[in-house]
């Protein structure tokens, strides 16, 4: 399994839709301060369902949508969407290629689609939590987020350690069963 496409489009400073591609192995991201590098993993963290604002710097979930600059007004939704190769079955999913697509419109609406069938942010958290891609986005490590591992008390600790072996995902359902 490996990251195959990223498509932005009105996300943050990605105003036009803009296509990275990426090949097995390592990718690096370079440029001059403040041209969209750290948009781009929080582009990769939104897609694959962060809730957080804060998480992608920003102070509101609608600061993800392009504000507009002098030249160019601004946009009335942020779409992002991930191609995950998925040939060695890693992913859940009877397809060899998966794509994860999030919109966000200004007016507050939400969609997600995987593959293009609309699905529920559950879904995507469910297709992606046996990877290590899961909700609490450990596999993006932040500046800072060592130091905070570090400091963890034992019960955050185990969380990490649940969610990397993949049991979260059993706690959550169990958890949506017990509220119905
Ligand atoms: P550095 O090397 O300093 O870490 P970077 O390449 O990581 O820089 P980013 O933080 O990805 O840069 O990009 C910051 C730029 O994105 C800023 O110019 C900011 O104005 C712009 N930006 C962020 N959110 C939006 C938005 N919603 N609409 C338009 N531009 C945005
Ligand atoms: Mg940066």
């Amino acid at each position: 399994m490996y990251l195959k496409t990223l498509t932005l489009r009105g996300f943050k400073s990605f105003a036009s839709a803009t296509t990275l591609q990426f090949e097995p192995g390592v990718t690096c991201v370079v440029g001059p301060n403040g041209s969209g590098k750290s948009n781009v993993v929080d582009a990769l963290a939104w897609v694959m369902g962060e809730q957080g604002a804060k998480t992608l710097r920003g102070g509101k979930m609608e600061d993800v949508i392009f504000a507009g600059t002098a030249g160019r007004a601004p946009l009335g939704r942020a779409e992002v969407s991930l191609t995950i190769d998925n040939g060695d079955g890693a992913l859940p999913i009877d397809f060899a290629e998966v794509t994860i697509s999030r919109t966000l419109f200004r007016n507050g609406g939400s969609e997600y689609a995987i593959n293009g069938s609309p699905c529920r942010l559950l879904d995507v958290q469910e297709l992606l939590s046996d990877t290590g891609m899961g909700r609490q986005m450990h596999v993006i490590v932040g500046q800072g987020q060592l130091d905070a591992i570090l400091r963890a008390t034992p019960e955050e600790r185990r969380g990490f350690i649940e969610e990397a072996a993949g049991v979260l995902k059993h706690r959550r359902r169990k958890e949506k069963a017990l509220r119905k």
